[in-house]
């Protein structure tokens, strides 16, 4: 393990349509190192998704054998799918200091920090939506789903909103540039930490030798 320079799991929580996508596309077009966590997911491949970038879409059958074989760092149930995260992926960012970004569901969180390795690397953001009503709004827009779905999703919102208090860092997407500033203030900060920082410090004291 790579003890100069550890990488950072950055773990993006929110319930569906408060904006999270979006600020995790900004934050990986702005720093191309920052690693996206590809999960395996049982659900059908959306218009525009591809197989291997957004995620690897496997059978309930190939899913239940990677997990029954341990091969997943956490997996959860979200909206009636599987959704999991390949321990490899996570093993190999943490050994050779690459930063990894997770859009992953409060149960993913909860599981990848009770992880005896992981816990350690991880910084764990939540977006909250600025209120239920532009929640709502947000979800009818997208007008891809039926009433009932965007019902259930909100009752949904609901009980993934009450998990907030598990997260270091809560950012109100109440405008899309302030948030994205935030998500960005927390992902510099952590950058800065000693931890990241050994070699650069070491490097200015030794020229003084
Ligand atoms: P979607 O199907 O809309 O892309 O994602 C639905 C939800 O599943 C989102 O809240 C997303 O954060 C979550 N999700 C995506 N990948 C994973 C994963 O690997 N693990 C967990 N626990 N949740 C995930």
């Amino acid at each position: 393990m790579s003890s100069d320079r550890p990488g950072i799991l950055l773990a993006v929580s929110s319930p569906s349509g408060a904006g999270k996508t979006t600020l995790c596309t900004r934050l990986r077009a702005e720093f191309p190192d920052l690693g996206f966590s590809v999960s395996y997911t049982t659900r059908a491949p959306r218009a525009g998704e591809v197989d291997g970038r957004e995620y690897h879409f496997v059978s309930t059958e190939r899913f239940d054998e990677m997990n029954y074989g341990g091969e997943f760092a956490e997996s959860a149930r979200v909206h009636g799918n599987m959704y999991a995260t390949a321990i490899k992926q996570v093993e190999s960012a943490v050994a050779t200091g690459r930063d990894l970004l997770f859009d992953i569901d409060f149960q993913g969180a909860q599981q990848l920090t009770s992880h005896h390795v992981f816990e350690r690397f991880i910084t764990r953001v939540f977006i909250l939506p600025p209120s239920l009503e532009e929640l709502e709004q947000r979800l009818r827009k997208r007008a891809t789903d039926a009433d009932e779905v965007i019902e259930r999703r909100l009752r949904m919102a609901r009980m993934e909103l009450a998990h907030y208090h598990e997260y270091e860092y809560v950012i109100v997407n109440d405008d899309i540039d302030r948030a994205y500033d935030a998500l960005r203030a927390v992902y510099l900060a952590q950058l800065q930490r000693v931890s990241r920082q050994h070699g650069a410090a070491r490097e200015l004291l030794l020229d003084g030798d």
